[in-house]
């Protein structure tokens, strides 16, 4: 397998004002490849002083950049879409190189990520406002929608180009400017779409990026009263943390936290569209995502065929580096990751589960994890309760429909929930009764540019994708013209 090298025009600096700029100290950290630990990129680490440059750098711009023609935004936007999609494959290799997936996978996201810019490129120009009866005869109302103002936007290293783009995009699309924080564990898939951002003519100080010292940069982005929104993608611990900080300034929040998928097999069910249902939302990104099936219910009368024909599926993953185009899974990100999935791992057998396959460490190296199957699965067991983050598939019997929605609501997480059933009445009535933002009903893939992305109770608040995802970086002002008479 040949070593990718970056591209050329990849600069691992800060983006602040338009300028690709070094940490002012003149301090880097090491981004490594986490299929082979070798350091692929020393970045930039920034702290609190380039984030008040970056802001102030957003701030600037953002009078002129909501003042342009939708038209003229969407424009930029559609350009920066072409360009993505016209480097989808120097992009896919970048994504890979620092964050293990399989090329396939890191293809698809580069399409997905841009679909979103795609999207709230046509969706900037069908900003609306309103006009609403008024309660006197020389009286109109009329509502305007216009731009929260500066956003924060901060997120995870498992998509590290979608996660970005789903946030940029509907913000530049209500004129919003931008100052970004991507995981320092993958930010160069960042700085590679903020490089194309540029190219396509998105003008300096709308696009910021920058990361290294995580607390530092959060509070100088939290405590700022010109930074005006924080949307936020990661866990649901940092992100408690973070609109508690928010609070102080009263910034508005998105927050796309984590989840606990449960994924319910109904007896009645397309027995193999739901593992290959289950396949999918699993085993993705080698679990590492936070709309993976995290609890797999299976009816007591199917339980067996579907653990025997979802371990033939597990049987099938070639495990290996993400580069090499015969691998359809990679590494985890780093060895905490894979040590949190053998932590998880022991506590289930512990308490009776069974590995039925895989699950185990690879000879591959630390940060691999076979993918598998694990049965016997209580509700008791910790990884029942958490969120997995890796290829295992726990799975756990109910014997009525009233228990699987119970099982499957007993978690604080709301994100995304999945069940496999024939009966149409059955549709309607569980998918009612799931507390979740998402409901994947016979069908294990969910997500899409055309369709509102996000949770409920822990799982956060906002939503991204849809023509609800423009709602959140929009204030409504409320013109009430009074005098008006009549002629
Ligand atoms: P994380 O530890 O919460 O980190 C996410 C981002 O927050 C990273 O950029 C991280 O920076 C930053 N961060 C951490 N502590 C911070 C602080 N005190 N101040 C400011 N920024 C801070 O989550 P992760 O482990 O990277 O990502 C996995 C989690 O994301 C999972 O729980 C998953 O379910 C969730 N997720 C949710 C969605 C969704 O749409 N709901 C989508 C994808 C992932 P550093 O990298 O520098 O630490």
């Amino acid at each position: 397998m040949a070593a990718v090298a970056l591209p050329d025009w990849l600069e691992p600096q800060a983006l602040i004002n338009g300028n690709w700029v070094p940490a002012r100290d003149g301090s880097c950290f090491a981004v490594v490849n986490p299929a082979t630990q070798q350091v692929i990129a020393q970045v930039a680490e920034c702290g609190a002083g380039e984030t008040a440059a970056a802001i102030g750098a957003a701030s600037n711009a953002q009078a002129d950049w909501a003042r342009r023609p939708a038209k003229d935004q969407a424009l930029l936007l559609r350009r920066w879409f072409d360009l993505v999609m016209a480097h989808q494959e120097p992009l896919a290799q970048l994504l890979t190189l620092e964050q293990g997936k399989p090329l396939a996978e890191a293809r698809g996201e580069i399409a997905y990520g841009a679909s979103y810019i795609e999207w709230f490129a046509e969706e900037a120009k069908r900003i609306y406002g309103d006009t609403i009866p008024a309660p006197g005869a020389d009286k109109r109302i009329i509502t305007l929608k216009q731009p929260v103002g500066v956003v924060a936007c901060i997120t995870p290293w498992n998509f590290p180009n979608a996660m970005l783009a789903r946030k940029i995009a509907p913000a530049l699309a209500a004129g919003c400017t931008v100052v970004c924080k991507p995981a320092n564990e993958t930010p160069l898939s960042a700085f590679a779409l903020a490089h194309l951002a540029q190219q396509a003519g998105i003008p300096d100080g709308v696009i910021n990026v920058l990361c290294g010292k995580t607390e530092e940069i959060g509070r100088a982005l939290t405590s700022s009263t010109e930074v005006r929104k924080l949307t936020f993608t990661g866990s649901t611990r940092v992100g408690k943390l973070l609109a508690a900080d928010c609070a102080a300034t009263m910034k508005r929040t998105t927050m796309e936290l984590g989840g606990n998928a449960p994924f319910i097999v109904f007896a009645d069910a397309d027995i193999d569209a739901a593992v290959a249902g289950a396949v999918a939302s699993k085993y993705r990104n080698a679990g590492q995502t936070c709309i993976c099936a995290n609890r797999i219910l299976v009816e007591d009368e199917i339980y067996d065929e579907f653990a025997a024909k979802l371990t033939h599926q597990a049987e099938a993953f070639v495990l290996g580096h993400g580069s090499d185009e015969q691998v359809t899974m990679g590494p985890l990100i780093h060895q905490g990751a894979a040590a949190k999935v053998a932590d998880l791992l022991s506590d289930a057998v512990a308490q009776g589960a069974r590995l039925k396959h895989g699950c185990g460490p690879s000879e591959l190296g630390s940060g691999f994890v076979e993918p598998g199957v694990l049965i016997d699965v209580t509700p008791q067991m910790r990884i029942t309760q958490e969120e997995i983050f890796g290829p295992v598939a726990p799975l756990l019997r109910f014997s009525s429909e009233a228990e699987a929605i119970d099982l499957a609501n007993a978690t604080q997480a709301g994100l995304a929930a999945y069940f496999y059933t024939a009966d149409a009445a059955r549709m309607v009535r569980v998918a009612e009764a799931l507390e979740y933002g998402i409901v994947g009903i016979n069908e294990g893939i969910v997500s899409n540019e055309m369709a509102p992305f996000g949770g409920i109770k822990e799982s956060g608040n906002g939503r991204e994708g849809s023509r609800y995802g423009l709602d959140d970086y929009l204030e409504i002002k409320y013109l009430c013209i009074g005098g008006i008479g009549s002629a």
